[in-house]
């Protein structure tokens, strides 16, 4: 059975302050949801790693914890890396791996994002692997073609016993942090066919879930949650306001 997500990627923002007051916000909002939004919902903190922590103390069980990123090993002389291990030690339950921005600014290649999501489903988390096109990549026909590639490489390795521990974001690149979103018809044709990839390899595909990432706010959520193959959402910049982030976890349609 695939989950309804929605998690906030605060990327390099926060504070002390920030957490105690965002995460106390977001986490008494969502205690007053209603029982069944909450069975069916995964609300998810990514702070950046210092604040890994507090986030996991200040979100209680309304709220659950992931980390924006680890090293391809799980322990020894890698200065300044932080592993999937740690992560999972520190209370973390998800982990992103192969956001564009790693990928792009920090060079990380298919071969290393394959490499962190082993370290992370073998520390018994569960691995949200971002994939996306660049503009160019859309304008030349070629969406698809990469997106199927990442997939592909990225989850190369996963077990059987693993894919219950897997989730998609599709995040174009030119959509995240521009304003600019895919349409609903857009992103929903683009999960159909990550769907269609993850059943080429063998992975039980209608109970991946798979979200959209990419300017997600309060006002777009509703028309992208309401397509059958977008499962919730990441959100970077809307994450960071509360009465934002909460009123795109109520986004999704009331009867499904
Ligand atoms: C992201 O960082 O994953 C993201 C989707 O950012 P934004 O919502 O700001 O576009």
């Amino acid at each position: 059975m695939r989950r309804r997500i929605v998690a906030g990627n605060w990327k390099m923002n926060g504070s002390k302050d920030l957490v105690q007051q965002l995460v106390g916000d977001i986490r008494e909002q969502v205690a007053g949801f209603d029982e069944r939004v909450k069975r069916a919902l995964d609300v998810i903190i990514v702070p950046p790693a210092l604040y890994v922590d507090s986030v996991v103390s200040q979100g209680g069980s309304e709220l659950a914890t992931g980390i924006q990123n680890v090293g391809q090993w799980q322990s020894g002389a890698y200065t300044g890396e932080v592993s999937s291990d740690m992560a999972r030690d520190m209370g973390c339950q998800y982990v992103l791996v192969g956001h564009s921005e790693r990928r792009q600014l920090f060079g990380e290649s298919d071969d290393v994002v394959a490499q962190k999501i082993k370290c992370v489903l073998d520390s018994g988390l569960t691995a949200v692997l971002c994939v996306g096109e660049t503009l160019e990549e859309r304008e030349a026909g070629e969406a698809e073609r990469v997106v199927a590639g990442q997939i592909q490489q990225g989850l190369a390795d996963v077990s059987a016993g693993q894919w219950s521990r897997v989730v998609v974001a599709y995040e174009p690149v030119w959509a995240i942090g521009t304003g600019k979103t895919a349409t609903a018809e857009d992103a929903q044709a683009m999960h159909a066919e990550i769907r269609g990839v993850l059943e080429q390899m063998n992975a039980p595909s209608e109970d991946v879930s798979i979200l959209y990432g990419g300017s997600v706010k309060a006002d777009n959520a509703a028309a992208l949650f309401a397509e059958p193959d977008i499962d919730g959402g990441l959100i970077g910049g809307a994450s960071l306001k509360a009465e934002e982030f909460v009123s795109i976890c109520r986004s999704f349609p009331v009867d499904a």
